[in-house]
Order: structure tokens, then sequence, then C-alpha cells
């Protein structure tokens, strides 16, 4: 009912953690163990069918207590997102298009019949976290630096049984994460196993919900296995090229027909594929800076189309795109027996427009140029 309380970022109540409690590992110390080193603090929001959105609390980082039945553990009633924040060469604070990543978290939670929320609202928490965190955890002297935010919703009802959760969490976190944009060679890509899809027509691929990232692990264990990085996930008997891993994937090619070149990736209106903030992002600038030597197009390709654009020499450059692995470079695909190896320059370096659009985000991310998607917090 409309009369319940809303998400209200201004309710936010404050609990400050002991500030000399914790010290900042330095970057490379914080992601070499197998446990995510999150900052002082964290964001919480506890909602009801019954009462509606709580005040957000801003309280130490901690575990959360659930129930062995609560719904999240049972039924998957769970989504997040996953953003950045940078330290800027101007020594700001920013976070980039972080209303994109609101309206998506939006969008899965609902997907998932959980509580919907005003994005605005969400954002603003995202915000407060980084205020209150930001400034110890990245510190001026490491200009060029992130750390990640994860912002989750899960059900937390403890009732078994089939059912949209009366109850449900919402929380935020930050985090350091590892820079995973170059790897040494670039990243190799497996395409998905025969009898496997990642998403399909009427399912909810398009979500960011956890249901659809447990099951993909087995085959990406299993790519890794032979040597490759990620899964380059197909669809369909004709083999439609949608996702690599937890990023968008994009080819670099000379057209066959009209021999432009081209920057193609998967289209959204399938629903097969996350609506990447990294993706939308690199469609919108190369749309505007690149209008006559680039032609961007969003549409379904196959692995035959690149198969045969390998044949004939026209694949420029691909690359995976999206928060975890920013831009990075892909330098083969692994399809059934065959190899195909993108040109990257000989120096192993990436190619020259995932180079020039990857320079072109980073100066928006790091306050290198103004920009309206750069937000100063
Ligand atoms: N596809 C999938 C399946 C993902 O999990 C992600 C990571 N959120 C992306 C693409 C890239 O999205 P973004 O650029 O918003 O990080």
């Amino acid at each position: 009912p409309a009369t319940l309380p809303a998400l209200d970022a201004s309710k936010l109540t404050v609990h400050t953690a002991d500030p000399t409690a914790r010290e900042v590992p330095d970057e490379a110390t914080a992601c070499s163990g197998n446990e995510t080193i999150c900052t002082d603090h964290m964001v919480t929001c506890k909602w009801t069918v019954a009462a509606g959105w709580e005040a957000p609390e801003l309280k130490p980082y901690g575990p959360l207590t659930l129930m062995p039945t609560a719904s999240v553990l049972h039924y998957a009633t769970e989504c997040f997102e996953g953003l950045k924040f940078f330290r800027g060469f101007d020594g700001k604070l920013r976070l980039f298009r972080p209303d994109l990543n609101a309206r998506r978290m939006l969008m899965s939670t609902l997907r998932i019949a959980l509580p919907g929320f005003d994005p605005k609202e969400l954002e603003k928490l995202i915000i407060a976290l980084v205020a209150k965190d930001g400034r110890k955890w990245l510190p001026r002297d490491r200009p060029g630096s992130f750390l990640y935010i994860r912002p989750a919703v899960i059900g937390t009802q403890p009732q078994l049984g089939v059912q949209a959760p009366k109850e449900a969490l919402l929380f935020i976190t930050a985090s350091f994460m590892p820079r995973m944009d170059s790897p040494a060679g670039g990243m190799k890509l497996h395409t998905s196993p025969e009898d496997m899809v990642r998403a399909w027509v009427g399912g909810f691929g398009y979500a960011k919900v956890g249901a659809n990232y447990g099951p993909s692990l087995l085959a990406t264990a299993e790519a890794r296995a032979r040597g490759y990085g990620q899964i380059l996930w197909l669809y369909g008997p004709e083999g439609y090229c949608t996702e690599a891993g937890a990023s968008n994937f994009f080819v670099v090619w000379r057209a066959k027909d009209s021999g432009k070149l081209q920057l193609v990736t998967a289209p959204l209106d399938d629903k097969l594929i996350l609506d990447g903030v990294t993706r939308r992002s690199i469609v919108e600038l190369a749309k505007i800076r690149l209008p006559s030597e680039l032609e961007v197009v969003e549409r379904r390709y196959t692995i035959d189309e690149i198969l045969e654009a390998d044949g004939e020499g026209r694949i420029v450059e691909a690359f995976a795109a999206g928060t975890a692995f920013f831009i990075c470079p892909v330098s083969a695909i692994h399809h059934r027996g065959k190899d195909i190896t993108i040109p990257m320059s000989k120096t192993g370096e990436s190619g020259l427009y995932t180079a020039k659009i990857k320079g072109w985000m980073k100066d928006i991310m790091y306050g290198n140029e103004q920009h309206e998607w750069g937000v100063v917090v």
C-alpha cells in the first residue's frame, strides 16, 4: 500500500565504528587473500510487508544474522549490484553513473518479487557510504585507485514455502577488488558447453539476480582448467554470442557486406544479457566520438560469423566490458576444437579502439575529464 513508509535516505541513522580499530591495507595485500576486505561501515535497511521500509542504518561492517529458513537461502530471492568509486587524479572521489546501477537494482529486485524503492534513495545511500568511508579507505595519496560497492537485496522471511517474501533486507558494502582489466596476453574465452545456456528467452538473464551466477560457475571452472579465463556464452542452435562471463562482449570487425569498420555487441531487446553500465557507456561514447570511423551495431550475431570473419581476416579487436574487468582485451576464443586468435598488437597490448575507449572511460572515472557521468562525492 502507498501509505507504508518508502525507502528514505534522509532517515539514515549513523553509528560510527572506532576509526582507530582498523588500518587500511595496501591494495595488493587487501586483494591477496580469500576474503573480501570491506571498509569500516555498511548500510542496511529492513523491509516488511506490514510496515514498509524502516529507517536505513549506516553502521560498523559486520555479519548479518539470518534464520536457516530465510527465503534467500532456499529460493534465491537475491539480487545485487556492483559499481566502483574512484580516487581521481584531481584528488576527488567519484562514482560512475550510479543512477544506472540504482535503476537496474530496482528492476532486478522487482523481478524476484522483492519490494520496490525509489532508485534515487538507493543512490543517496550509496553516496552516504562513500562519503563516510571514502576519505580513509581511498586516501588522497592513492590517485588512480578504486573500491567496489556491492548493494544487495535479500528475502529474509524465515518461512519455508515458495512465496514472495514478506521480509527483506537491503545492504551495501564497500570493499577492495583486484584489478582484472589487463591479464598478460589478454583474456582468453572459451565458448559455453553445448548443453548449457546462461539465459533464455522468457528467463531472467537480463536481471542481476544471484540465481544467474551460481549455475554458471561449473562451465567457468572447466574452462579455467583448460587455460581459458571466461566463458563466451552462446545462445540457441544458431550460437548467438551474448556475454563473456560477468561482462558484456564487443567485437570490432570489418562488415562482410559493406566493409565498414563496426563495433558489434549483442542487443538488449532479447533480454538475454545484462544491460551493463560499461556497455551502455561504450556504445554512447563510440557513437558520439567516432561517428564516421566506427559504426556501432547492437544486433544478434553468431559465433559462425566470428569464425567466418576470422577466416577472412576481418576481425580487428575484441574486448570484454564490465565493472569488474573494466575494458579487457580479448586475445583468443576457443570454439569446439577451433582457436580464433584475435589480433592484439605485437607488444601484447590491446587494440587501438579498445585502448581509445578505455582511455575515455578512465578519464571520466578518474576526473581527467569533467563529465556528467562522473558523480563527485
Ligand atoms: N553481464 C553480466 C552477466 C554481469 O554480471 C555484469 C557485471 N555487472 C556485466 C555484464 C557488466 O555490467 P556492468 O558494466 O554494469 O558492470
